[in-house]
């Protein structure tokens, strides 16, 4: 039965031939409500994807790569920032059941599998990587977004620049004597 709530599913009986690629959108209503909990929104456009899925015995080989453009608060201004992100994961899905055997194989020392992938579980039917897809590019996020490079950051209104200070350092002894004589 499909799960209504994912947005990215793989079937396991549709690999039946080994692997498969997908391309699609990542909706921006989708990635907004998955991060609802946090200060991070998205821009104006959806994203994209592109991920293969590839059948290991049990178990399902993931490779994604997804583009975003995030919006967040600016570090220097706090205005609205949009920074593009993308985030290019391998990832291995082993079925639930078997799930703790590979950990306990992996606290002696022993290879879980030949490939580099991170590993998650799946049900056995049915991979869903939604939180996956959200996370990645969230971890894609730079620590201090910035709404341009350039951004100059919070400036002090210009009236609070003293008229002083506004004059040619060499001409502030004639202020003086202007103020003296008046
Ligand atoms: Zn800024």
């Amino acid at each position: 039965m499909r799960d209504e709530s994912a947005e990215f599913e793989i079937k396991v009986a549709d690999l039946s031939n080994g692997s498969r690629d997908y391309t699609g959108k990542i909706r921006r209503e989708w990635l907004r409500g998955a991060l609802e909990e946090t200060d991070i929104s998205v821009a104006d456009e959806d994203g994209n994807v592109r991920y293969s899925a590839q059948k290991l015995g049990s178990d399902v080989l993931i490779d994604f790569d997804a583009q975003m453009v995030l919006r967040a608060p600016c570090a220097r201004c706090l205005k609205d920032a949009d920074v593009p992100v993308r985030a290019r994961l391998k990832a291995l899905f082993v079925p639930e059941k078997s799930r703790k055997l590979e950990v306990d194989m992996t606290e002696d020392g022993t290879e879980v599998s030949s490939t580099d992938a991170e590993l998650y579980g799946y049900d056995g039917e049915v991979v869903i990587i939604d939180n996956l897809v959200r996370d990645e590019l969230l971890l894609e996020l730079p620590m201090t977004p910035l709404c341009s490079d350039a951004c100059p950051g919070i400036t002090p209104p210009p009236e609070e620049e003293s008229e002083a200070a506004a004059i040619d350092p060499r001409l502030q002894p004639l202020l003086r004597f202007k103020k003296l004589n008046s």
